[in-house]
Formats: structure tokens, C-alpha cells, sequence
């Protein structure tokens, strides 16, 4: 059994079934957020390496694709296995390059296992259907078939569950894949290589490169052995990358940016609304596609509202991820730091009042003080830019209309979130707004069993649900004929 966060601590690229270094032999640094320490090295591959891994992936296919789907469940189901029976050394490893608390990390990998214990039990259920004739001598039916190979490209923000959300879904429809994680943090997306070892996982089918990102994203994307792409990342390179894909009309997948809304109504349970809102915008320092980019509150709650806010931002606990009770550890990098400071700034020259932190953390590095913004206005940049980062600001409305229109009114669509105790409002609200994913008086509501992803610029596809395995799917139509009937 894989027994440490050493073991993970994998420092080659997996292509084939064999660990390899880059054919220059150069590396990339990997840095803990943390600290700023130098964790090691992982190989800088580019095209060349690439291509061998997408034609590894193909060789793994024509084999992997023919087995059953209980074969495959049942890989998935040790796969599953072998994850828990490693989770803190895995919860560790990610803490250590990507920031997070523990407690965090811990629930990030709890929840990469949950995706592929849910896609061991969906490879079973990849039903056809059988098509009511209009011949009497022809009987048709539509069979449905894995798409082929799959590159998948992820950020650092979900080193393990963004790759959990693709790798196993690709598995359980007997697809192989190649895998390129964020170079921030490379070692959670190359353990996905040891731990499909582990779990008897033949060769070739999770195959995993680090190095170049517009290399490898360049051979992923052109190769025509490569018939889809799962993107999750920036709305400006996943426009990129589909951009990339119609040389080869590869189906694509993407789960882009956010702007996520946090709508508090007078009529609002305020406590309930706090503690949503709490996880809803400081969850990874911010850090997330689906945390709450702006807080809409009504009148009457809104003081109210902006004090709690501020005096639960205050409470939050900042430190190293792998110190006892830590709730909020750094951001990932310097111009991470730079881009929320930039926003404080902006909101304050525009006349917003800092209500709780509002600069970096005495803690020094890329550590940032969670911070509330009150009277933030339509004109101020974080009403329009992702923010990714602890920074919460809170603007006024009177009408219901005017907040479903003010939460619309952005490009993105991915999560919302609202608080009512008014059942009319309720659903009114909830069919007004156009995005993918809705909390009505929930601030964490992403869960294996429900479909995940964005409307408009947020991206396109499904992860998760029994929708999530759609992608990696083709539907073939059957036509027998000349049945004598
Ligand atoms: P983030 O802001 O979260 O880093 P990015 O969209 O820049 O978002 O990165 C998400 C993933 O996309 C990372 O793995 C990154 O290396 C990769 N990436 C960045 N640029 C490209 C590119 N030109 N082609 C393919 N992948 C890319």
C-alpha cells in the first residue's frame, strides 16, 4: 500500500505505464504558498512528449475500450479504495503545494474518492435505448460507445477533485486519457498516476504530463487522435483551447470563470445567510469558480448584514494550511495578492468603506486579511472581473426585479446563491437567474450526485450527475435491416 505523502511526491511524468523525465531533462520548480520553500521538481514536457503520451493513450484504448463495465466498475471502485486508504497523506501533499487548510484538503480528496465511487456506480448504467420501428422488416437501436481519447487540462485551485471530475468519468466509459494539471501544482494531478497503479489500472490509460502549458495544450488540442477536450480554468483560455479544437472538431468541455451572485432578502433567515456566506466566499481563500463575487443585500437587512459579515471575517483564522485551526491559508502567488489588492483599491478611490481587513496579512508572503467591502457599486471593478480571493463586497438593493437584473447582468453564469424565507420569491427568484448552479438558502450546494457547470461564458457540459459521463459518450444509431418480417 502507497503509506506517505512521499510517495506521492512523484517527480516524473507518467506516459505509457513508465515514470519519465522531460527529453530536455529540464524541470519546473513547484513552491510551497505557504512558505515559500522549494517542494522539488517536476519535468518540463512539451509537444514531443505529448504526442507520445496521446498515442500511449490511444495503444491503452483499443484493449481498454472492449472491456466490460463491470470490469471497469470495479476499478473504479479500487481506485476509490486506494484514495481513502491514502487520504491524509494525499490531504498533506496538497495542503503543502497548494495552500489550503487541511481540514480542506482533506474534504477535497474525501470528495475526489466520492467522484469515482459515483462513476464506478454510473459506468453501469450506460444505457442504449431501442428505437420503435417505422419498418416492419428493420429493428434500430442507438448503442452508445466511449468517444476515444481525452485530454484533460486543470487549474490549481482543485489539484485533485477537478481531475477526479474527468478522470473518472473518462474511465468508467472505457475512454483513456491524457492529463495535464496546473504547474502550481503539479504533484496531486501526477498522484492520480500512482494511484491508478495502485488500483491495477492498466497502462496507459491515465497517463499524466507537467511542463508547458501552450505546448502541450497545443498538441492536445490539434492531435487528431484526441477526441475531447475537459478544460477547467480561465474563460480566456478556455476560448483559447476551443478555438484550438475546431481544426479538429473535437467535442469540448468547459468549465470556465464565475461571478458568482449572494442575494440576501430583508425577509432572509440573517444567521443562515451568514454562515452561507461565509462559506460561500472565503471557502480557498476565494478561491473558487463558484465563490460569491458579489453580495446583493436588500435595504432593510443590509447594515445588519455588512456588521455580521465583517465581525465572522474578522474571527477567521489565517495561517500555514498545515497548522492546527487554520481557516484560511494563502493565496497562490504574488500577482494573486496584487489582483485583490488592485480591486481594494479601486473600490475605495470609488467610494467603498473597507468594513473588515482590506490588506496583506502581517503574516507577510502571499497571505491576505479576509476582507468586507460595503458600498460597493456597480462601477467598481470586482462587478464585472472574477476576483478569486478573500475579498467580499457588499452592494444595496430595494426591488426583487433589481436584484435578479443586477445578478444577470455579468457575462458569467455559474453559481448563484439566495436567501428568502418567502416560498413565492423563492421560485420566482430561482427561474429568473440564468446560471448553471443555484443555492436557495444553501452557500455549498456542488455534490457528486448533482450536475456541475456553467451557462454563458461560464463554459459548456456537465461534471457530475449521470449527465457528467454524457461527454465522454458517443451515441451510435443501428439500423438492421432485411429481417424478412
Ligand atoms: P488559472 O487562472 O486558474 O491559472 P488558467 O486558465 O490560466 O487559469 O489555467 C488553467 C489550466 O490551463 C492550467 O493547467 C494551465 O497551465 C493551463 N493553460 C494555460 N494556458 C494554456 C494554453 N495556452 N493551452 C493549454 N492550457 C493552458
Amino acid at each position: 500500500m502507497l503509506a506517505n505523502s512521499e510517495q506521492f511526491l512523484r517527480q516524473k511524468n507518467l506516459i505509457g505505464g513508465e515514470w519519465v523525465d522531460a527529453d530536455s531533462g529540464e524541470t519546473i520548480e513547484v513552491t510551497n504558498p505557504a512558505t515559500g520553500e522549494v517542494i522539488g521538481t517536476v519535468p518540463k514536457c512539451g509537444k514531443a512528449e505529448t504526442k507520445r503520451a496521446i498515442e500511449a493513450a490511444q495503444t491503452a484504448f483499443e484493449s481498454f475500450s472492449r472491456t466490460s463495465a463491470l470490469e471497469r466498475a470495479q476499478m473504479l471502485r479500487a481506485l476509490h479504495d486506494t484514495i481513502m486508504d491514502n487520504q491524509e497523506s494525499l490531504a498533506r501533499l496538497l495542503s503543502t503545494e497548494q495552500g489550503k487548510s487541511l481540514m480542506e484538503a482533506r474534504g477535497e480528496v474525501g470528495m475526489s474518492a466520492a467522484y469515482v465511487l459515483w462513476y464506478a456506480e454510473e459506468a453501469r448504467r450506460v444505457y442504449g435505448d431501442v428505437v420503435p420501428s417505422p419498418w416492419a422488416d428493420r429493428r434500430l437501436m442507438v448503442i452508445r460507445q466511449p468517444v476515444g481519447v481525452i485530454g484533460a487540462i486543470t487549474p490549481w485551485n482543485f489539484p485533485s477533485s477537478m481531475l477526479a471530475r474527468k478522470i473518472a468519468p473518462a474511465i468508467a466509459a472505457g475512454c483513456t486519457s491524457v492529463a495535464k494539471p496546473a504547474s502550481e501544482t503539479p504533484y496531486s494531478g501526477l498522484a492520480w498516476g500512482a494511484l491508478a497503479e495502485e488500483a491495477g489500472i492498466p497502462a496507459g490509460v491515465v497517463n499524466v504530463v507537467t511542463g508547458s502549458a501552450a505546448q502541450i495544450g497545443g498538441e492536445l488540442t490539434k492531435n487528431p487522435i484526441v477526441r475531447k477536450i475537459t478544460f477547467t480554468g480561465s474563460t480566456q483560455i478556455g476560448k483559447l483551447l476551443i478555438k484550438q479544437c475546431a481544426g479538429t472538431v473535437k467535442k469540448v468541455s468547459m468549465e470556465l470563470g464565475g461571478n458568482a451572485p449572494f442575494i440576501v432578502f430583508d425577509d432572509a433567515d440573517l444567521d443562515r445567510a451568514i454562515e452561507g456566506a461565509m462559506i460561500a466566499k472565503f471557502r480557498n481563500s476565494g478561491q473558487t469558480c463558484v465563490c460569491t463575487n458579489r453580495f446583493l443585500v436588500q435595504s432593510k437587512i443590509y447594515n445588519k448584514f455588512v456588521d455580521r459579515l465583517a465581525e465572522e471575517a474578522d474571527k477567521l483564522k489565517v495561517g500555514n494550511g498545515l497548522e492546527d485551526g487554520t481557516q484560511q491559508g494563502p493565496l497562490i502567488n504574488e500577482s494573486a495578492v496584487e489582483t485583490v489588492e488592485g480591486m481594494v483599491a479601486d473600490a475605495v478611490n470609488k467610494g467603498g468603506k473597507i468594513a473588515a481587513g482590506g490588506k496583506r496579512h502581517s503574516l507577510g508572503g502571499t497571505f491576505f486579511e479576509p476582507t468586507v467591502i460595503a458600498n460597493a457599486k456597480p462601477r467598481m471593478r470586482f462587478t464585472k472581473e472574477e476576483i478569486f480571493g478573500p475579498l467580499a463586497p457588499v452592494y444595496r438593493f430595494r426591488r426583487e426585479e433589481e436584484a435578479i437584473k443586477l445578478a444577470n447582468e455579468t457575462v458569467f453564469g455559474l453559481a448563484a446563491y439566495f436567501y428568502t424565507s418567502d416560498l413565492g420569491r423563492a421560485y420566482r427568484v430561482m427561474e429568473g437567474l440564468k446560471y448553471g448552479l443555484v443555492g436557495v438558502n444553501e452557500g455549498m450546494i456542488t455534490t457528486v450526485e448533482a450536475p456541475f457547470g456553467g451557462f454563458k461564458e461560464s463554459g459548456m457540459g456537465k461534471e457530475g450527475g449521470h449527465q457528467g459521463i454524457e461527454d465522454y459518450l458517443d451515441s451510435k444509431y443501428v439500423c438492421i435491416g432485411g429481417l424478412g418480417m
